[in-house]
């Protein structure tokens, strides 16, 4: 089934020039870019998004990381693209993911913030990151109409 999912081109892979190669990379999977964006976050919209590890002692960190540079929000969409994005990206450890995944080609293997891209984990999180990051209020249980 053609499904939505949120990704986020982290501070580390635009500053590394990744954009391209990661557009081409969704591409080439099949799935289509719906919307996108480049922009700088602020600290309140990050502790939403990261409200599951906000009191982790590593937190602060990735806080500051998250906030250092311009960041490439999207919405793609596809067959399966919550799980096939996932895949396309690898693990969240950078030094656990195989080569050819986003993570393993690009991650920094000793940092584990550094892994270059967000992904949604399951579909009910991937519209309630798309109205966070794009601001919209979508019915869930339909489809996005854009
Ligand atoms: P994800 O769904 O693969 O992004 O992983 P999580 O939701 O568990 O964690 C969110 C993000 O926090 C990850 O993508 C990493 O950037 C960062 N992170 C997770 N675990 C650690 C950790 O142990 N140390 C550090 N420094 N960052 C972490």
């Amino acid at each position: 089934m053609k499904e939505y999912t949120y990704i986020m081109i982290k501070p580390d892979g635009v500053r590394m020039g990744l954009t391209e190669e990661i557009i081409k990379r969704i591409h080439s999977k099949g799935f289509e870019i719906k919307l996108f964006d480049v922009r700088k976050l602020d600290g309140e919209i990050l502790d939403e998004h990261y409200a599951h590890i906000k009191d982790k002692p590593f937190y602060p960190t990735m806080k500051e990381f998250m906030l250092s540079d311009y960041v490439v929000p999207m919405i793609v969409y596809g067959e399966n693209a919550v799980q096939g994005m996932r895949d396309l990206m690898g693990p969240t450890k950078s030094s656990e993911a195989p080569v050819g995944t986003i993570r393993g080609d690009y991650g920094n293997k000793e940092v584990i913030n550094e892994n270059v891209i967000h992904g949604s984990d399951s579909r009910e999180n991937a519209l309630i990151e798309i109205e966070r990051f794009f601001n919209l209020k979508l019915n869930h249980g339909e489809d996005i109409i854009f």
